[in-house]
């Protein structure tokens, strides 16, 4: 998608810093992190968010779940704990309208969710 700044990190018009690609997805380090350790994961295919998801072959919903796992374990969180997270719409505060799952963790996170 021509405007979208997560398919252009995908071109690679926009730089990131890789964690973990496969053919499904892609992981990189957020520019601004919320904890020690911060990644998002998005789907190749632009998809804008959770409420997109029937547009969605279900192994590629399935790649993006296993993906953030593959990360927590490449960033040395699986066994400490890690929190996956979506932002879906305005309540929500979705800025970026394609896709992606947080990854945040590396230290004790808030038990609140909102
Ligand atoms: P959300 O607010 O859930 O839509 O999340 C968008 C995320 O993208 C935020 O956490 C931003 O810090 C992150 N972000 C924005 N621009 C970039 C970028 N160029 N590289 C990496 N992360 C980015
Ligand atoms: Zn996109």
């Amino acid at each position: 998608m021509d405007d979208c700044l997560f398919c252009k990190i995908l071109s690679g018009e926009i730089p990131s810093k890789k964690i973990y690609e496969d053919e499904f997805t892609y992981a990189f380090f957020d520019i601004s992190p919320q904890a020690k350790q911060h990644a998002l994961v998005i789907p190749k295919q632009h998809v804008s968010g959770l409420s997109a998801l029937d547009t969605m072959p279900d192994k590629e919903i399935a790649a993006c779940l296993r993906a953030c796992h593959a990360v927590a374990v490449q960033l040395g969180i699986a066994e400490s704990g890690y929190r996956m997270v979506s932002n879906c719409g305005h309540d929500a505060c979705q800025t970026v309208k394609h896709l992606h799952f947080h990854v945040i963790g590396g230290n004790p996170l808030s038990a609140r969710m909102a």
